[in-house]
């Protein structure tokens, strides 16, 4: 069920991942999850201003690492990173949802309930992951364009 997200008990998440509990770790998390859509970089940062960014970086690093996080990208080509479902582990995501990119606001949602077909790739190949791309408006920039 993808409302497990909210439900994220985070000290016991860093504590699974035999990561310490740090504040700054913590508010990563917590601000992740209190969004719809992915979060980017320039964004944490300019929340956690109190935080240097090598700092962050790392913190985004591990998590990403530790199946914790996954990364998207908006239409600009930045990176987003957005809470995983629960059942990605260390160095093995499962992020095989349809990724929805708005063309008016730039944000990335994670579609969790729109799984990815498993793909047939031609013998040789593995597949560690498969990534799609949907664009177009959400519900929140559509609602704005409706005239009244
Ligand atoms: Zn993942
Ligand atoms: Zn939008
Ligand atoms: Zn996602």
């Amino acid at each position: 069920m993808a409302q497990t997200k909210k439900n994220f008990d985070f000290e016991e998440l860093l504590n699974k991942h035999q990561l310490k509990k740090t504040a700054p770790r913590l508010r990563v998390l917590s601000m992740m999850s209190s969004k719809t859509s992915a979060t980017s970089q320039p964004d944490l940062e300019e929340v956690m201003s109190d935080v240097d960014r090598v700092t962050l970086y790392r913190i985004l690093t591990a998590f990403e690492e530790k199946g914790i996080i996954h990364k998207v990208f908006d239409l600009n080509g930045t990176a987003n990173y957005a809470l995983c479902a629960s059942n990605c582990e260390e160095n093995h995501h499962h992020d095989e949802h349809l990724h929805f990119n708005c063309v008016e606001c730039k944000n990335v949602y994670c579609l969790d309930d729109m799984h990815l077909p498993k793909l047939e790739v031609p013998q040789g190949f593995t597949t560690d992951g498969v990534t799609v791309y949907a664009t177009g408006t959400c519900p929140k920039c559509n609602k704005k364009k409706t005239p009244k």
